[in-house]
């Protein structure tokens, strides 16, 4: 399927995003972005350029609709708003972020301190001690409609990678814009201090119910063949969650251990993001009774049941 007519896509940079994140115009009566990237000059620059391009500018902008409060899909709202007036909509659960978005160095540095890391607030997060607060106009939840013109979006929450992630589903054309829940290529980072595994693999199974067409997710190509992509993102977890059972298998292993099996040889992987991540899997498996954890010394290890 085609992306349709109504929707053009952004590419936005942002550092340590080599495909940068993707911003969605949807040209209707109510010129609407959703997502508004990382807010840095250049990415702003780049996002009024490509507004221009399609016969439009950031001062147009009437409504402005986050799929969740992570500072690469967050952070132009506050120069939208404040260009344009445009309504801000998320869902309750991010909202104190848009609030406050300094908070979340905190949230961050208390994750790394859990995976046993040293934080180091660069790259990705650098930006968040500079990035502008904003009020939220409307605060959305699952199944509520936003109604722009012949264009009607569902909000779908979809936590997990975030907890008040949310999808925004146009029903009458099949198109889902996915976020960070569904993404083109690669797999999503789910860890400290947002990700909730076995929440996301549940908005995962959901969106397998819906009769989605085409997938416009925030990094990487557009999905046209959204039940297989979205199989494929479960099988990755179940493959990663096996691997950890085998290597749990052979005895005791702390954190760093299963990291590094686990992402032996995949150089592609930030190290610190497979550790928080492989820490978030190990939680999902000792909630469901599958592993344990034992303290000593000051060090943590975790084994089979
Ligand atoms: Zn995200
Ligand atoms: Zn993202």
């Amino acid at each position: 399927m085609e992306v349709p007519p109504y929707v053009e896509t952004i590419t936005l940079p942002y550092p340590y995003i080599p495909e940068g994140v993707k911003a969605y115009l949807i040209d209707d009566d109510r010129p609407t972005l959703i997502d508004t990237g990382g807010g840095g000059a250049e990415s702003l620059r780049i996002l009024g350029q490509a507004l221009a391009e399609h016969g439009s500018k950031v001062e147009d902008v009437e409504v402005v609709l986050n799929t969740h409060a992570h500072p690469d899909h967050f952070g132009g709202d506050f120069y939208v708003k404040q260009a344009s007036g445009a309504r801000v909509l998320i869902h309750s659960l991010e909202a104190p972020v848009l609030r406050d978005p300094g908070s979340m160095l905190e949230r961050w540095r208390r994750a790394y301190s859990e995976a046993g890391l040293q934080f180091a607030p660069r790259g990705y997060l650098d930006v968040l001690g500079s990035m502008r607060a904003v009020e939220p106009d409307r605060i959305l939840s699952d199944g509520d409609r936003v109604e722009l013109g012949s264009v009607e979006l569902r909000v779908i929450h979809t936590p997990g990678h975030s907890p008040g992630h949310l999808c925004f589903f146009d029903e009458d054309a099949g198109v889902l814009f996915s976020g960070d829940q569904v993404i083109g290529s690669g797999s999503v980072y789910i860890g400290g201090p947002d990700g909730d595994l076995p929440l996301y693999l549940e908005s995962l199974e959901r969106l397998l119910e819906m009769k989605i067409e085409l997938v416009l997710p925030a990094h990487g190509p557009p999905v046209g063949d959204p039940r297989r992509r979205i199989r494929e993102m479960l099988r990755h977890e179940e493959e990663r969650e096996e691997r950890i059972l085998r290597i749990l298998d052979e005895g005791p292993r702390d954190l760093h251990y299963v990291a590094e099996a686990v992402y032996a040889g995949e150089s592609e992987v930030l190290p610190i993001l497979g550790k928080m991540a492989t820490l978030e899997r190990l939680r999902k498996l000792v909630q469901e009774g599958k592993a344990e954890s034992a303290t000593h010394n000051g060090g943590t290890t975790f084994s089979l049941v």
